[in-house]
């Protein structure tokens, strides 16, 4: 069993409370963020202290056997009180937890986290899975209607088990990205999944909300890597059998993967890993246009390279990001390989973009793992540190009054351009009421032979006090205009209780029956998660 990090996370907002930054460097970020922008006044504000938060009374106390391992003071209840989205680091910010679970339990076990299960059903409490708390979608957030623990799955966070021959490993669900990649190095493997959380979400997490790595194309959600699943459900164990593959009837493991916590408590799984990865190649291209960059795109996610980065960013995000500044749209081809050279792929990309008006904007990176070439000064690094500081420079953002948020969806070719198009004018027109400014850029998250993810950056100035109310009329305009152009309401972000209304419509309604079905079966008293996917 590992023992907790010592290192607190922050009680609201992003990274380790060792690592925030002081007053003078936030001033210092807030002012250079302005100046880039070109929007953002008045005072730049700070978050309120942990010990200045009033939190309402517990309603609940564990019971003497349960108490080692559940914690109810204040940095517990208001850490584990809210997701990670622009608003909730907005309320966290502002010392706004109104509804924080009544206990925090850390169980170390399957049969400690079946006894919190048990004890939830007894007290009428509803049992909130939590992994890294990066949820986007009110996933972790109690109800507030009955009490609440959230189970804290961090404590398992062991690779258990590495099976060199087939290549696959057994993790625990409550691994971190760095923790389980670090317990996988020494054997020269990889999971390589990369959600832009990596540093916070755990491997549960990313099963259960079907997380999508940043590989471009191939596979890249977490479903692709799954071998099998293990979760404590309120009536017992799920564990689908350990096989490559399998034609026996609907799939057992498939039912848990995106199911946002409310079917059972996911405590390990076998996934498939890799050798890492020693050969790489990089380069970006400009594009006169979005649209010809994303026939390229469409070209080289339908030629068989699988590149493992195809990003193209229009000209607002190359510029906001600091990866391009020439007012094109800028395409970023990335190869990786742990058996052989990548010259002959990059050079096949390259001809396909050429086919469509794109030149390379400097010089291909090619790297392999004794020589230490980086793509650093380049667009492709350049992109990679932006994307990699982002969900820090949020938490400057909000002290500096800077509505800064996203939204994903994906959609097929022939639906990608009219879908862009709208959603941006969506977004724009809803920026322009509520905002009077604003700007919304657009990248391509990943390519796949009939499709694409469109993936949007709204920022605009706030009016303290009212970011999430100014938020939602622009959430709620751009996801009319996703499914009104044939867009689904989330390409890897998940359904949470934030997206409930237009995943009902997205859904078939005898699939709803089915899941409330399969729920009523495996978690009888509707402890789990009420209000996530279904209706409680
Ligand atoms: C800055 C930022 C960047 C992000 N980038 C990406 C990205 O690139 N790709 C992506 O897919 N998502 C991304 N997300 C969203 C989020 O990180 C993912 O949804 C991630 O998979 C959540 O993992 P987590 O461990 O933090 O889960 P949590 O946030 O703790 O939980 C998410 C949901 O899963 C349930 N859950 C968690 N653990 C378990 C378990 N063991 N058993 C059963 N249910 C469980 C929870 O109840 C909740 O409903 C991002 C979020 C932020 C804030």
């Amino acid at each position: 069993m590992s023992v907790p990090p010592k290192r607190r996370l922050k009680h609201w907002g992003w990274g380790y409370e060792d690592s925030e930054s002081s007053r003078e460097e936030t001033l210092q970020a807030a002012a250079a963020i302005r100046s880039h922008l070109g929007f953002g006044e008045g005072e730049v504000e700070s978050p309120v202290a942990l010990a200045d938060i009033g939190l309402p009374e517990a309603r609940l106390a564990p019971p003497a056997g349960l108490a080692p391992i559940c914690r109810t003071d204040p940095y517990e209840r208001a850490s584990h009180a809210l997701g990670k989205s622009y608003c909730d680091v907005v309320r966290g910010f502002r010392g706004r937890f109104d509804h924080p679970p009544d206990v925090v339990a850390h169980p170390r076990d399957e049969g400690e986290i079946a006894a919190v299960l048990e004890w939830c059903e007894s007290a009428g409490a509803d049992a909130i899975p939590f992994g890294g708390g990066t949820s986007v979608v009110g996933g972790v957030e109690p109800r507030g209607e009955r009490p609440a623990v959230t189970i804290d799955l961090r404590a398992l966070d062991l690779v258990l088990e590495v099976d060199r021959v087939s290549r696959s490993a057994r993790i625990q669900a409550g691994a971190t990205g760095p923790g389980l990649e670090e317990q996988l190095r020494p054997h020269g493997l990889t999971l390589r999944h990369f959600p832009q959380s990596f540093e916070y979400s755990t491997l549960g997490g990313w099963l259960a909300t079907r997380a999508g790595g940043h590989f471009a194309t191939g596979p890249t959600h977490i479903d692709d890597l799954v071998e099998s699943v293990r979760a404590i459900c309120p009536r017992g164990a799920w564990e689908s059998r350990r096989l490559p593959a399998s034609g026996a009837g609907p799939s057992p493991d498939r039912l848990l993967i995106g199911s946002e916590g409310i079917l059972g408590v996911i405590t390990e799984a076998w996934v498939r890993v890799q050798a890492r990865p020693g050969f790489r190649a990089s380069v970006g291209v400009g594009f006169h246009s979005f649209e010809a960059g994303a026939e390229a795109a469409r070209t080289l996610g339908q030629s068989g390279l699988q590149p493992s980065n195809c990003r193209l960013l229009d000209p607002g995000e190359a510029a906001v990001t600091g990866a391009g500044a020439d007012g094109r749209a800028l395409l970023l081809i990335g190869f990786e390989s742990s058996d052989h050279p990548l010259d002959a792929w990059l050079a096949r990309a390259l001809e396909c973009c050429a086919d469509h008006g794109g030149s390379p904007t400097g010089e291909p990176a090619l790297r392999t793992s004794t020589d230490t070439g980086s793509a650093s000064g380049k667009p492709e690094g350049a992109w990679r540190n932006a994307f990699l500081r982002a969900p820090y420079l949020r938490d400057t953002m909000v002290a500096a009054g800077i509505l800064s948020e996203t939204f994903e969806t994906a959609t097929t070719w022939d639906r990608l351009p009219g879908l862009v198009r709208d959603v941006r004018e969506a977004a724009v027109a809803a920026l322009a009421e509520v905002c009077e400014a604003g700007v919304v850029t657009c990248r391509l998250t990943h390519v796949y032979p009939d499709g694409a993810a469109p993936y949007f950056t709204v920022l605009a100035p706030a009016r303290r006090g009212a970011e999430c109310e100014q938020w939602q009329a622009v959430k709620e305009a751009a996801s009319e205009a996703i499914a009104s152009a044939g867009g689904t309401i989330t390409h890897h972000h998940a359904v949470g209780r934030d997206h409930r209304s237009a995943y009902d419509r997205q859904r078939p309604e005898l699939f709803a029956a089915a899941l409330r079905a399969a729920k009523r079966e495996l978690d009888p008293a509707g402890i789990l998660n009420p209000g996530v996917l279904i209706d409680p």
